[in-house]
């Protein structure tokens, strides 16, 4: 199964894509996760991704297609994937459809988080993340809570800042969300609506696979 997650931020991508990828045993890749791994380390690449991530703007494609195109020449195109994060744009759209054709294959479906914008401003403004292992911890913990997958600190995502979100939202409606219309044209996109429990929203995913 190749699949891609769409929605603004705070949908509740990252969140369904764990859930989904677990169901059919491929892997997640969030180039967000990534992005944010490579700056907590302070490496070369991490350096020139920070001040784009933490200013809410996009990276350049080329930072982005260079680790999707190594994921996907090295063997997962064969063996299924799950991207969240990635497209983000119309040409990083195009070369992913180029890189999987020179392996024969395309992508199976795109599930689109369909949540209204005042529901994703307030989801943004409560969410924390795990300073170790990154993983989302959403609505009732404060920061400094510990996590309850590793017992890390909680720390808000330096990017779910009012002014920042505001940004970001723009910046999906701008860039992103014209991916909407492009993938429903290809007749491989599906709509779900992420009103409701985690449990509720993968459920309709997993109904409309
Ligand atoms: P996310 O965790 O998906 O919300 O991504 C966090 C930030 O990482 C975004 O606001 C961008 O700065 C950067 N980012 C993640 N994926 C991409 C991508 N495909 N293209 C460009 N920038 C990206």
């Amino acid at each position: 199964m190749r699949l891609v997650i769409l929605g603004a931020p705070g949908a509740g991508k990252g969140t369904q894509a764990e859930r989904i990828s677990r169901e059919f045993g491929i892997p997640h890749v969030s180039t967000g996760d990534i992005l944010r791994d490579e700056i907590k380390k302070g490496t070369e690449y991490g350096l020139k991704a920070k001040e784009y991530v933490e200013k809410g703007k996009l990276v350049p494609d080329e930072l982005v297609i260079d680790i999707i195109e190594g994921f996907i020449t090295g063997g997962a195109a064969g063996r299924g994937f799950l991207l969240d994060g990635f497209p983000r744009n119309i040409g990083q759209a195009e070369k992913l459809s180029a890189m999987l054709e020179r392996t024969g294959k395309k992508l199976d479906r795109v599930i689109n988080i369909v949540v209204d914008n005042d529901e994703i401003v307030h989801r943004l403004g409560l969410r924390r993340i795990c300073r170790e292992c990154q993983k989302v911890s959403i609505y009732n913990k404060d920061p400094g809570d510990t996590c309850s997958n590793c017992g890390g600190t909680l720390i808000k995502r330096k990017d779910d800042e009012e002014e920042v979100i505001r940004h970001r939202l723009e910046v999906y409606d701008k860039q992103t969300y014209p991916l909407v219309a492009y993938y429903r044209g290809k007749g491989i996109l599906t709509d779900i609506d992420g009103k409701g429990s985690q449990e509720e929203v993968t459920e309709r995913i997993l109904e409309s696979l």
